[in-house]
């Protein structure tokens, strides 16, 4: 179906096909044209001056926990989006615990910061987890947890993962050699 959007950039009103999909906006569409997009594109990643500069503006802006609130939401809201399943988190449930700053399951403070190798997350980075699995996102049912929280769970329940630590912990705790 074409519909008309406005693209801010050339400050035009286009055809739907014009833009490219993303899944992560209420439109289905990309905020700027193909065409901006290009232009955009030409300008900032084939320089690498201009290139490392938009990445380290990237970084901080990650850095920021309203903004970074904004990003979690949002991916959130695209996994949800994914599956079609329903999406009833709101922005406030995932800001309010990243502006607390300590993972809801562990107790460990929330790491902002970029990932010390380039393509590892940081195992501290905040991300939304769903308490069971199989239930949807909304406020009831997801702790703001640390990234290694989240992807040891994967697909168990939260009593389940939990049970699993407790038990490892205590073995650690008992064969754990000290230096
Ligand atoms: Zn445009």
């Amino acid at each position: 179906m074409v519909s008309i959007k406005y693209c801010p950039k050339c400050n035009l009103n286009l055809p739907s096909d014009k833009f490219h999909k993303n899944r992560s906006t209420a439109t289905g569409l990309a905020h700027w044209c193909k065409e901006c997009r290009l232009i955009w594109d030409r300008e900032h990643k084939t320089d690498p001056r201009r290139r490392l500069m938009f990445q380290r503006a990237n970084i901080k802006r990650r850095e920021n926990p309203l903004t970074r609130s904004k990003m979690v939401w949002r991916t959130a809201r695209v996994h949800a989006k994914v599956k079609g399943a329903d999406f009833r988190l709101s922005f406030e449930r995932v800001r309010d615990a990243i502006l607390n700053g300590v993972c809801e399951r562990t107790g460990v403070a929330f790491d902002l910061g970029f990932p010390k190798t380039k393509s590892v997350k940081n195992p501290f980075a905040p991300s939304v987890d769903k308490i069971d699995p199989h239930g949807i996102y909304e406020d009831g049912n997801v702790q703001i947890v640390c990234w290694c929280y989240n992807t040891g769970k994967q697909q168990m329940s939260t009593n389940e993962y939990e049970d699993f630590i407790l038990k490892a912990a205590k073995y650690i705790a008992e064969t754990r050699r000290h230096a």
